[in-house]
């Protein structure tokens, strides 16, 4: 099978799982008010996933400290998407190829549903970025991803449930691949003038992705932390700089 229809399977069954985790849950006599209160938790811990597997181990943009280290691999872990090698060589090579055949995922040439199973076309040529490798924690948390995650999972059942365990980590994977996937198609696609190339979406997008709606942006200078520009305001540039060492090129 290749990688990327074990990405696809991967895909349709755990988005199936988190799917039918919420009936799951309220049919065991689970409480509305619990629930709330996990998907909350679930949603904070959520918004650190983007900025670790982007900002921090993609582009490298920044050095997160000891408490932002700890969150932001919370986030990748929590969200179910997979190692953040993987996304970091997909991303590393769409931005010099974007909207163009060699993209790895181009809206216009695979479509939204394509865009959803993972059906990436990573041709020859990838461009591993060399800072992840050199990047310990990071190298960590692609080697062992899913032993982690199958962790997180067993420790949520060992001190609550089954129907506790399905609404947190595989319902958390069904909602963060679809707003990863909707900021590849929506990041290079306007419904309205139905035309490709970055762009900027909406303010809640925005703040649902963690600033990653500011695509366009984030296209014009891909080494800058703050997405801020053309008259927009990344709405976790504050975070970062909270979570960042000390930084004399962080130039905000
Ligand atoms: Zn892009
Ligand atoms: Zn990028």
């Amino acid at each position: 099978m290749s990688y990327a229809n074990k990405v696809s399977f991967r895909v349709i069954f755990l988005s199936l799982i988190g799917l039918l985790s919420i009936p799951f849950y309220f049919i065991m006599g689970g409480e509305l008010i619990f629930f709330l209160f996990v998907r909350l938790f679930a949603h904070i811990i959520g918004l650190f996933s983007p900025i670790g597997y982007h900002r921090w181990l993609t582009h490298n943009q920044f050095e997160p400290n000891i408490i932002g280290k700890i969150l932001l691999s919370m986030g990748i872990i929590s969200s179910g998407l997979g190692s953040p090698l993987h996304h970091a060589i997909a991303h590393k090579t769409h931005h010099p190829h974007y909207d163009t055949n060699d993209d790895p995922h181009s809206p216009e040439r695979l479509g939204f549903f394509k865009l959803w199973l993972g059906q990436y076309k990573i041709k020859n040529g990838t461009r591993p970025p060399k800072s992840f490798f050199r990047n310990k924690l990071g190298m960590f948390l692609h080697n062992y991803y899913w032993k982690i995650w199958w962790l997180c999972n067993i420790i949520i059942f060992i001190i609550f449930d089954l129907k506790t365990m399905l609404i947190f980590l595989p319902l958390n994977f069904t909602y963060s691949w679809l707003v990863n996937t909707l900021i590849n198609y929506y990041g290079h696609y306007d419904p309205k003038t139905k035309t490709f190339g970055p762009r900027n979406t909406s303010k809640i997008f925005t703040l649902i992705t963690a600033g990653e709606g500011l695509h366009k942006n984030h296209h014009e200078r891909q080494n800058e932390v703050d997405f801020s520009g053309n008259g927009r305001k990344d709405p976790m540039i504050n975070f970062i700089q909270l979570i960042s060492k000390n930084d004399p090129n962080f130039s905000t």
